[in-house]
């Protein structure tokens, strides 16, 4: 714990966000969890235990033991099919609407921040909502083929030419996509502030996007269960739960006055 009152430093990273002019977001796996989302990177969760992750969620499991990838992700799949935006996701959506914030950048897969209603959002580990065609490049919409696949294990195959259709998340051995990571990067260097949420900066590229930001000058509000590389950095540390910090953050940078 920082050993200040959780609330003096929620009401300091408040202020931060209503004086800055140019507020990034960051979140990860930790504003997901309280939806019951696991974390699909760090060991520990169910998801790793019974698995090498760089052995079943990786481009080479999807192309040569696609039904060991597969039974990976049903489970995942299934959870993310009735996931539902907490309290954390709605809080970034309210800020974005009032003004306050320019971009939530998301370590997830789960287009949880869309469905509170978050406009800008750069997803760098893609997301489960949708599917390509590594062979005609026709993309396709998850839901069509949701509850086949997570009910009776059916594979997606693409409607254009008959190949099985890979999520479009990011899997080990894939580069995250240039497009995004660009103007995530551009994003990060505009920066006053920059917010962290939920994520313990552990996972590499995205866990440099605040050093960038802080080496263009931003400010650094960190909100994370546990400790990250950037906590002696930032000028607020605040390691609670998201969904319990964030409305209260939201609502006072939304005060008047
Ligand atoms: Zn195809």
């Amino acid at each position: 714990m920082t050993g200040k009152p959780p609330g003096e430093e929620t009401r300091k990273a408040a202020y931060l966000v209503k004086t800055a002019r140019h507020v990034v977001v960051l979140t990860g796996a930790g504003i997901s969890t309280p939806s019951g989302i696991p974390d699909f990177r760090s060991q520990g969760s169910g998801l790793w235990t019974k698995n090498n992750p760089m052995e079943v969620a990786s481009l080479s499991a999807f192309r040569y033991r696609p039904e060991v990838f597969f039974a990976w992700l049903r489970p995942l799949a299934a959870q993310i099919g009735k996931a539902l935006p907490n309290l954390a996701h709605q809080a970034l959506a309210d800020l974005e609407k009032a003004g306050l914030i320019k971009v939530v950048i998301t370590q997830n897969i789960d287009g949880l921040h869309q469905a509170a209603g978050s406009q800008t959002v750069l997803e760098l580990h893609g997301s489960t909502k949708s599917l390509t065609c590594l062979s005609c490049h026709r993309s396709v919409q998850m839901e069509q083929f949701l509850d086949e696949f997570v009910e009776q294990g059916k594979l997606p195959y693409c409607p254009n030419c008959g190949k099985l259709l890979k999520p479009a998340i990011v899997l080990f051995e894939e580069m995250l996509p240039a497009a995004v990571w660009q103007s995530a990067e551009v994003h990060c260097r505009q920066a006053d502030l920059m917010l962290v949420v939920g994520s313990s900066l552990e996972v590499s590229p995205a866990g440099g996007l605040p050093w960038t930001a802080l080496e263009h000058g931003a400010k650094l509000v960190i909100l994370n269960f546990t400790p990250t590389y950037l906590d002696e950095q930032a000028s607020v540390v605040i390691h609670a739960d998201a969904a319990e910090i964030l409305p209260q953050l939201a609502a006072h940078a939304m005060e008047t006055g």
